[in-house]
């Protein structure tokens, strides 16, 4: 079975048209702004015409700005519009961030705009009046959108963002189920013993930026930052590729990355990418037709995964255990492979089928009758 999937497509920009897009994306910051302004001064004058402004008013109040602007066209202006309500709405505020054309806390490039502006011509594309090449322009061939964007990194390079549709195929994988414990000296252990090693690559990098930062090689140390992230990035798609193709159903801890990016170990949490492995293996699951669930993490790494005795180590000060026996049955544990096991026990016994957003930490309780019944399956299951 095929299911349509939306898959954004990267392309980096030659850097010929690098000064035209830096110039197109300073006339879309005035649009936004304007937005921003205009929508502001509506919802809070105080007479009774007060109200928020949607995309449609938006568009209605930046009609004939063309005229005024020499780089971008109509439909980019209405998707800002479009976009600036959208995003409002979502943030929940009276207004949003400025977006600032210059100096050092500028906001990165942003030029939208809708599929009939972005032609192909020949081995190059046609924007506004101006001829684009891109690098990797085989991988355009025989795709079409609906719209796009152009987007900025921090380094200053321009990136092509097209999403468009393909289909992919839902297979059914060889094996059932795995349960991950994601930890910070190894970045993942599935109950069956696979590591996924510490992701450690801005610990080792952090002095050579430092070095960088500090003789004023600013671009260079942008660059830094940006390949590091690839390799994270990199990593975490490799590692949920495989989880993805061997396993039917994943278990993966509720372990909070945005909570823990608040504590002392905030650099060594964000740098092993626990958010960007749960997101990859979602989405990919979701592609290929697979079970992800998030299960609550208590005791995990404090229960033995053969008897349930809570006899493992506990707390801060007995993280430095690796290994440990049961008290009560004498087994010998892993930590790591251990909290997975039991990852694996809890989700297989009260399974609710969620998704691992991080905006969701709070999972609600499955239903006493249902977890009774599930209990009573489970001692049928065991006595027959
Ligand atoms: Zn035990």
């Amino acid at each position: 079975m095929s299911v349509p999937f939306i898959r954004t497509l990267r392309l980096k920009v030659r850097p010929e048209s690098h000064a035209w897009l830096n110039a197109a994306a300073i006339e879309v910051n005035g649009v936004f702004n304007y937005c921003n302004q205009i929508s502001l001064a509506t919802a809070t004058r105080t007479d009774r015409k007060r109200k928020w402004l949607s995309g449609y008013d938006l568009c209605n109040l930046t009609a004939g700005a063309t005229e005024y602007l020499q780089h971008i066209g109509a439909d980019t202006i209405q998707r800002i519009c479009m976009e600036y309500a959208q995003k409002r709405v979502a943030a929940r505020c009276r207004k949003l961030r400025w977006r600032v054309s210059r100096g050092a806390r500028r906001s990165l490039g942003w030029i939208p705009f809708k599929a009939a502006s972005l032609k192909r011509k020949g081995t190059a594309l046609r924007f506004c009046g101006k001829t684009f090449r891109v690098f990797e322009r085989e991988r355009l061939e025989g795709v079409s959108w609906k719209q796009g964007c152009f987007a900025q990194d921090a380094v200053g390079d321009w990136w092509l963002c097209l999403p468009v549709q393909v289909s992919v195929e839902q297979t059914v994988a060889p094996k059932d189920s795995v349960g991950i414990d994601l930890g910070i000296k190894d970045a993942a252990v599935t109950s069956d013993g696979e590591r996924l090693e510490a992701i450690r690559f801005y610990r080792d990098a952090q002095h050579r930026i430092g070095a960088l930062q500090r003789r004023g090689h600013l671009r260079q140390a942008k660059r830094l930052h940006r390949r590091i992230r690839r390799r994270r990035k990199d990593a975490c798609h490799q590692f949920s590729r495989k989880l993805i193709n061997t396993y039917q159903t994943i278990l993966v801890g509720d372990v909070s990355s945005l909570k823990l990016a608040k504590t002392r170990m905030a650099k060594s949490v964000l740098d092993s990418g626990w958010g960007l492995l749960k997101r990859f293996l979602q989405s990919k699951g979701e592609c290929a037709g697979r079970t992800v669930q998030v299960v609550n993490e208590r005791n995990t790494s404090r229960s033995c995964s053969s008897c349930g005795a809570l006899s493992g180590p506990s707390g801060l000060r007995q993280l430095a255990v690796r290994r440990w026996e049961c008290a009560h049955c004498g087994e010998w544990h892993d930590r790591d492979v251990n909290a997975a096991r039991n990852i694996l026990r809890a989700g297989s016994r009260c399974g609710t089928s969620v998704s691992g957003n991080e905006s969701s930490p709070v999972e609600p309780p499955p239903s006493q009758t249902s977890c009774l019944r599930e209990a009573g399956s489970d001692a049928q299951r065991a006595a027959a």
